[in-house]
């Protein structure tokens, strides 16, 4: 029998002896896999869900956000993946701007959907469990016929900004995928791949760098709730693993544990690691155990696969991004978007069928975010002899803490709610667990003393707990140009030791 999905149709039309998920104990054959996205297909249409509706998913990895994802993609609705980590509040706001109509979510989150406001366009709710298996078996099994095609939206998927709100990138049918043949084609997947999904699949990179090609190609996704290093010893082995993702932090934990020394490792084929620098004495640790890194760069908004280093090259290149996917061009550009010579720093920007089509209801932060066609990453790179790219710097302000991105932004103006705090930069300090973590610098009201422990209490609950920050320096002043600009870089140096 031969494996096959088709993501342009959203559709699982596969009968494969191979399970497509595993998830604890229950495996799910494709066969299963494609009657249950169909019947979760017909049970949305008969809640009222329609072509061009949005249809949201609240909850850890689970085979069920596969089914939404896929049986939103047969009605030609769009899947809008929320992060579990997020506070209420910030779950509203993406609902609210997203629109979703129906809302599937996990029982560990039914507290927290119980206290969303009404106000959001939510008709549908969907707890994963008993009433989701009720709507499954009480729905129609036929196949569905609406017609959808590579440019209608598959996708929004969150992703924040320097203005502090974070924006839906739109992501087509086309687009998620170009970027599983681009990870086909650049990492070899074979057709009995067993990944390993420990990674979020409500960020991008579990989902598209991962997931999503290997199902394309009829593997085995073992899909794990939460990341744990010692599951994850368990996992590769029970499973003989052949294919890996995960940030840099979370091999570090591979590597830095107990069990490393003596752990099977010999399935592991790819290993990729990306959404932020990887740190040389990790690339040193694998190495060591004849485990090589294929390391990737990219963007929500691209889906995300732009650059990626091969095994290769990971220890001659090292410190490398990398070079464009198969389907992908990146160019490294002077600001008035002329290409930059050898060694020259420059902003990286990006074109390719797998670029977003833009962001959700807000068309001038898309033509913003555009230049000549060329998606604008914000980052500053420059280019090797060979054509290898560098990412240098961020020249947008962001935090990459853990593999969570973190706006400073969106911090500073809850603090800024705060009483006794007129002024305050958030900035990212160095830290052995996370790479980077935020520490915010108040500047208190006249006559205040406010309490460090207190201003990050007034906090809790309004953001996700990766985004709240660390520490609190109090400052006298935070350092500003003539026209009153906040120098973020004078503040970084001034406040940003970690004594
Ligand atoms: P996101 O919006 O979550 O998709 O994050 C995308 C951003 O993460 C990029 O624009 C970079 O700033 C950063 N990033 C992703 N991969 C890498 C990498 N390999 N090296 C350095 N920064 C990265
Ligand atoms: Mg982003």
């Amino acid at each position: 029998a031969r494996g096959e999905l088709s993501t342009v149709h959203g559709e699982v039309s596969a009968v494969r002896d191979e399970p497509s998920t595993i998830h604890g104990e229950r495996s799910t054959d494709y066969c299963t896999l494609h009657t249950r996205t169909t019947r979760l297909a017909h049970a949305l249409r008969a809640r009222g869900v329609r072509r061009g509706d949005r249809v949201a998913y609240l909850g850890p990895n689970h085979p069920s956000y596969l089914e939404t994802l896929f049986g939103a993609g047969v009605l030609g609705a769009v899947f809008v993946p929320l992060n579990i980590r997020l506070a209420g509040p910030e779950i509203a706001y993406q609902l609210a701007d997203s629109g979703a109509k129906a809302l599937v979510y996990g029982p560990a989150h039914a507290g927290l959907v119980a206290g969303l406001p009404g106000s959001t366009d939510v008709r549908t709710y969907l707890e994963v469990g008993a009433e989701y298996e009720e709507a499954l078996v009480s729905a129609a099994q036929d196949p569905i016929d609406e017609p959808v095609g590579a440019d209608d939206t598959c996708i929004i998927m969150y992703t924040s900004g320097t203005t502090g709100r974070p924006k839906g990138a739109m992501l087509t049918h086309g687009n998620v995928t170009w970027n599983a043949l681009n990870v086909l084609v650049d990492h070899d997947l074979i057709t009995d791949e067993r990944a390993l999904v420990s990674a979020p699949l409500f960020h991008t990179a579990g989902l598209n760098m991962l997931t999503l090609p290997v199902l394309l190609k009829g593997g085995t996704c073992v899909l794990v709730e939460s990341f744990d290093p010692d599951t994850t010893f368990d996992l590769i082995e029970r499973h003989r693993i052949t294919f890996m993702f995960g940030v840099p932090t979370m091999f570090d934990q591979i590597s830095r544990h107990p069990r490393w020394p003596a752990a099977d490792l010999s399935s592991l084929r790819i290993l990729t690691c990306g959404g932020s620098p990887v740190p040389t004495p990790l690339i040193d640790a694998y190495q060591e155990r004849g485990l090589t890194f294929l390391q990737g760069y990219g963007m929500t908004e691209a889906a995300p696969g732009t650059l990626f280093l091969d095994a290769e090259h990971a220890v001659t290149k090292a410190g490398s991004a990398g070079v464009p996917h198969f389907f992908s061009d990146v160019r490294v550009v002077r600001p008035d978007l002329a290409p930059v010579q050898t060694g020259e720093t420059g902003e990286v920007m990006v074109r390719g069928p797998h670029v977003m089509s833009g962001y959700w209801g807000l068309p001038e932060e898309t033509a913003a975010s555009f230049a000549d066609g060329w998606f604008r990453s914000g980052d500053a790179a420059r280019v090797d002899e060979d054509g290898y790219v560098y990412i240098v710097d961020r020249m947008k302000d962001m935090i990459i803490s853990g593999g969570e991105n973190v706006y400073p932004a969106e911090i500073e103006d809850l603090l800024l709610t705060h009483p006794d705090i007129v002024e305050c930069a958030v900035i990212g300090v160095p830290d052995d667990k996370w790479g980077e973590v935020p520490r915010a610098v108040v500047v208190p009201r006249e006559g205040t003393s406010p309490d460090p422990d207190e201003i990050l209490a007034s906090l809790a609950g309004r953001l996700a707990k990766y985004k709240i920050p660390k520490s609190v320096v109090i400052a006298d002043e935070l350092p500003r140009t003539a026209s009153g600009k906040l120098l973020k870089s004078r503040v970084r140096k001034r406040f940003g030791n970690n004594s």
